[in-house]
């Protein structure tokens, strides 16, 4: 089961990101991975949260629909 992806403040734009992913311990803690990091130096591996810039951002989530669409 899969939980649609949402924007957490605390963790900031990997929270979106498509590169993203959570990496779990078996202590139970949570690791925000950077895929990306392995094809650009730039970046970090664990990335220092929360990420309020990236210029590898990529979103990964689609944004909703836009209400009230013209009616001409
Ligand atoms: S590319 Fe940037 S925003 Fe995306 S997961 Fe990596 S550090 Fe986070």
């Amino acid at each position: 089961m899969t939980e649609p992806p949402s924007f957490d403040p605390a963790v900031g734009l990997c929270s979106l990101c498509e590169h993203a992913r959570i990496v779990r311990s078996g202590r139970g803690s949570s690791f925000w991975l950077c895929e990306q990091a392995a094809e650009d130096p730039s970046l970090r591996k664990y990335p220092a949260l929360p990420r309020t810039t990236c210029h590898a951002f990529v979103r990964g989530v689609s944004e909703p629909p836009c209400e009230g669409m013209g009616t001409g």
